[in-house]
């Protein structure tokens, strides 16, 4: 009999045990639980980079592969989606103020900015370029030497081309220090004009204020236009990452989609149905 209470007991502490870890096995996190709860994630994307953000100025439509990432974690999490337009200079400090839960936006993963935010494992690699008004005659990075350089506040651009440049043996280079590198201080060989905006960059190129317009491929096709060229070289890998409130449990979500689908190749999937590759 006491045998047979005591097997009773271990069964039902078993029983326990196994109900406890189908509901941790079911726990979600706080931060996961948040935006569920609201049944909307908000999430900071370009408008204006075809292929990744962009948004049709008539009927308001967003695509590319970023707002199809997008699409699928709201759809994973069973929640609306809402997108806020964001650049360089602003997604950063939209994703701080929590006014969107992370970016999906030509984000590019550096060890400074890691610091701040915390980034998933790269969805898409890209590379820095420069385009020129043929009228110009650059056509190279040596043509860039002593030329004036438009780039966006906040990105990566100036000091990509100044690497380039100094791997190049354009510049000496004994004055760049990765860490501490002003885009509006470097004089060096090359000079920068930030901008708040790429239109505006692309307008200042127009009108000669610059020489060159730097920043991501992606970025600068849509200002590709008829009488304007790429220089020949194109420099510093660009990985894209989704960036997330730093220590925020939305970030390990984000992280353990984007793995899944890059194993998949639904990430490959949503590339290659914008000509990306
Ligand atoms: N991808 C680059 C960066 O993150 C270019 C800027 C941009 O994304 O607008 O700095």
């Amino acid at each position: 009999m006491k045998a047979l209470k005591r097997f009773a007991a271990l069964i039902l502490t078993l029983a326990l045990c196994l109900t406890c870890a189908a509901g941790m096995a079911e726990m979600v996190d706080p931060d996961v639980q948040a935006i569920i709860d609201r049944g909307v994630l908000r999430v900071g994307v370009k408008n204006a980079v075809v292929g990744f953000g962009y948004q049709d100025t008539l009927t308001g439509e967003y695509s590319g592969m970023e707002i199809d990432i997008a699409n699928a974690i709201a759809e994973k999490l069973g929640v609306d989606v809402e997108f806020t337009a964001v650049t360089a200079a602003t997604r950063g400090e939209l994703l701080d103020s929590g006014d969107i839960d992370c970016v999906l936006a030509t984000f590019t993963i550096t060890d400074e900015r890691k610091e701040s935010w915390d980034f998933s494992t790269p969805y898409y690699t890209d590379h820095v370029s420069v385009l020129v008004e043929d009228a110009s005659g650059i056509t190279g990075l040596a043509d860039l030497v002593g030329k004036k350089v438009g780039v966006s506040s906040g990105s990566t651009s100036a000091r990509s081309l100044v690497s380039a440049m100094i791997d190049a043996g354009l510049i000496d280079g004994a004055s760049f220090d990765k860490a501490t590198f002003d885009p509006a201080l470097w004089t060096d060989g090359v000079s920068f004009q930030q901008y708040d905006d790429y239109p505006t960059i692309s307008i200042a190129l127009s009108a000669d204020e610059v020489n060159a317009f730097c920043v991501d491929k992606s970025i600068l096709a849509i200002y590709h236009t008829d009488g304007r060229s790429y220089i020949s070289e194109e420099f510093a890998p660009q990985d894209y990452g989704i960036a997330t409130k730093k220590g925020s449990g939305f970030s390990a979500y984000c992280e353990e989609q984007i793995t899944a689908w890059l194993a998949d190749g639904t990430i490959a999937g949503f590339a290659a149905a914008y000509g990306l590759n």
